[in-house]
């Protein structure tokens, strides 16, 4: 599956994605990954993304031409969907990941300032992702959280295709409490049932953990 970010950042990407699961990916050439320089498609001296916005207000707005011409160039090879990365748009979750990384790629568009152009979001049709509630100064964490959430859904990107099976979310409990040796550290110790060689106990005690984390959580939510 190959992602093209578009941004203004590029060298933001290849030191998050040259470790771990993704990285090994990359190189084995499962996942192909591009930054590529917003810069690069502007066509003045001073290389302008971002301009100030119609109607006033504090701020710059990114442009459209730059934006929509970096993703017109990259969609000769990349055949999938345009995503922008946008605090109102449709939440990232395991889903929507899941729905992702059955593209042949995504193109996703990184946004700066106060946002983009809104032309930008007809012109291209994209889908616009948020990652949560809360607005960052930019879209490429973001676009990192979504390429990593994708890219470890694709085939082969995790070597145990059963603990993407185990993972939170994957059916409709999240994850259990994980332990690893030591089993006794400082008087803290590893819960019997786990030491135990009784699957099904073990399983059972997963879940009914699982379930209680849940519901903790949601208490928490309601709370607040
Ligand atoms: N003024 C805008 C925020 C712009 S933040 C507003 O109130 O909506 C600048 C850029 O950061 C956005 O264009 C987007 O690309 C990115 N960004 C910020 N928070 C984000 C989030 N929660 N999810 C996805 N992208 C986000």
């Amino acid at each position: 599956m190959r992602f093209d970010v578009v941004t203004i950042f590029p060298g933001m990407f290849g030191p998050v994605f040259q470790q771990g699961v993704i990285g090994r990916a990359i190189e084995r050439g499962v996942i192909g990954l591009a930054a590529h320089d917003l810069r690069q498609y502007t066509h003045d001296r001073h290389r302008q993304v971002d301009d100030m916005p119609f109607g006033g207000g504090p701020g710059m707005v990114m442009k459209p031409e730059p934006v929509i011409e970096a993703v017109e160039s990259l969609r000769a090879s990349n055949p999938g969907p345009v995503i922008l990365m946008e605090p109102w748009g449709e939440t990232l979750d395991q889903r929507v990941a899941g729905e992702l990384a059955r593209e042949p790629g995504l193109i996703i568009v990184c946004g700066r300032y106060e946002g983009i152009d809104d032309r930008v979001r007809t012109a291209l049709q994209a889908r616009e992702i948020s990652i949560g509630d809360y607005v960052l100064s930019g879209g490429e964490i973001p676009a990192m959280a979504l390429i990593d959430a994708v890219a470890r859904l694709v085939p082969s990107v995790v070597g145990d295709p059963s603990s993407l099976a185990q993972d939170s979310f994957a059916d409709e409990l999240t994850g259990w409490p994980q332990f690893t040796r030591p089993a006794d550290y400082r008087g803290m110790t590893v819960p019997d049932v786990l030491l135990s060689g009784d699957h099904a106990r073990i399983k059972q005690w997963r879940r009914q953990q699982a379930q209680q984390r849940r519901g903790a959580h949601t208490k928490e939510l309601k709370k607040t």
